[in-house]
């Protein structure tokens, strides 16, 4: 009787049964786990395609497997920039991100979030370095906005930098066929490097991966310790990833499943009074300020049937405390009128209300 309204599954496919037999085949037939690295004995045929596929959904050159979209993230910095190198990351970048860029020897700029008058003043500092990459995530996971990619992408050629995107909560949704921030906002061709994860949208199973040129795709083969040195993703979850992958490029109607879902949560709870962060992001931040205000309203939706979490500090800045609402494509529209209804008595309880 509970409804679940803060899960990463935006396209329902965790739970499709063409995903979960697609694990089920794959297991049978490769065993629960290859117990090797890719490089000795963790490569079969299943990870070659997954890559393949990958790489084709994106539209880039080539694809590389990793345990976890953390460890992509992890893996690609250090391997691609020297001490004469530049990265340039956005002050809000997940945590993975500014662990990768921690683990490199590059130089470090940090933008203000979305700012791009300030990376643009940090691109003209860092002309002095060989070699310069933007680093932002597509979609901020805390806020449900989305980075001005046209913008960076024209920055980027001015400054002449490589632009990196971890597209977790994009990928499968955003865009007219689901392809990501790069796609919705047009500039697939000027992103050079997408990181991403199977663990949301794509069946919400694990694994995460890079994908673009192949030289580079070639020298993280050679070069990236998380993947050098963790073992090969097993069977199963590369069957789930591969058959969600399938699923969305044989028809966009999946990838699009959701779009009319947020926009009538988002408009409803405004109606109702709330404010909502972002803007046309499955991820609905109810913003609320205070934390226990947030954690108290999220105990009351829970007793209502809903199931949300209330986020504050440290996971977001002091005073913008909020409970992160996710819509999926398995939620009804009645799912979401009730959704919108237990707020709507909840927050009229708690003076939560503008
Ligand atoms: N990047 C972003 C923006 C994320 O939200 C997450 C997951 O929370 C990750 C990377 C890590 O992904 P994974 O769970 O595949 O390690």
């Amino acid at each position: 009787g509970i409804i679940n309204f803060c899960a990463n599954n935006y396209l329902g496919l965790s739970s499709h049964p063409e995903v979960i037999r697609a694990a089920v085949e794959a297991l049978e037939k490769f065993g629960a786990g290859l117990s090797s690295v890719r490089f000795i004995c963790g490569t079969q045929s299943i990870h070659k395609d997954l890559e393949e596929k990958i790489a084709r959904f994106h539209q880039r050159e080539d694809a590389i497997l990793y345990a976890s979209c953390f460890d992509a993230n992890a893996g690609i910095f250090e391997a691609l920039l020297t001490p004469e190198d530049a990265v340039l990351s956005d002050e809000l970048n997940h945590a993975s991100i500014i662990d990768g860029i921690r683990l490199c020897k590059a130089n470090k700029y940090r933008y203000k979030h979305m700012d791009m008058q300030d990376l643009e003043a940090k691109l003209q500092e860092a002309q002095k370095h060989r070699l310069r990459l933007v680093a932002t995530d597509g979609a901020f996971s805390m806020d449900g906005d989305i980075a001005p990619l046209r913008e960076i992408c024209q920055l980027a050629q001015k400054y002449d930098a490589l632009v990196f995107i971890d597209e977790c909560h994009a990928t499968g949704f955003l865009g007219p066929n689901g392809r990501g921030t790069d796609e919705l906002l047009g500039v697939m061709d000027k992103v050079t490097i997408v990181n991403s994860t199977l663990g949301k949208a794509l069946g919400g199973a694990a694994g995460g991966y890079t994908t673009g040129p192949k030289p580079l795709i070639d020298l993280l083969r050679q070069r990236s310790r998380p993947y050098l040195f963790s073992n090969s993703l097993p069977p199963a979850v590369v069957g789930c990833a591969s058959k969600a992958l399938d699923l969305l490029m044989e028809s966009n109607a999946i990838a699009q499943s959701m779009a009319a879902k947020t926009q009538r949560f988002r408009s409803k709870m405004t109606a109702a009074g709330f404010t909502i962060s972002g803007k046309d992001h499955p991820i609905c931040p109810v913003m609320l300020g205070d934390a226990r205000l947030a954690s108290v309203m999220a105990e009351d939706m829970l007793n209502r049937g809903i199931y949300v979490i209330g986020f504050s500090y440290p996971v977001v800045p002091k005073g913008k405390a909020r409970i992160r609402v996710q819509i999926s494509a398995v939620h009804s529209d009645e799912d979401i009128d009730r959704c919108v209804d237990a707020f709507t008595e909840v927050g009229r309880k708690h003076g939560a209300l503008r």
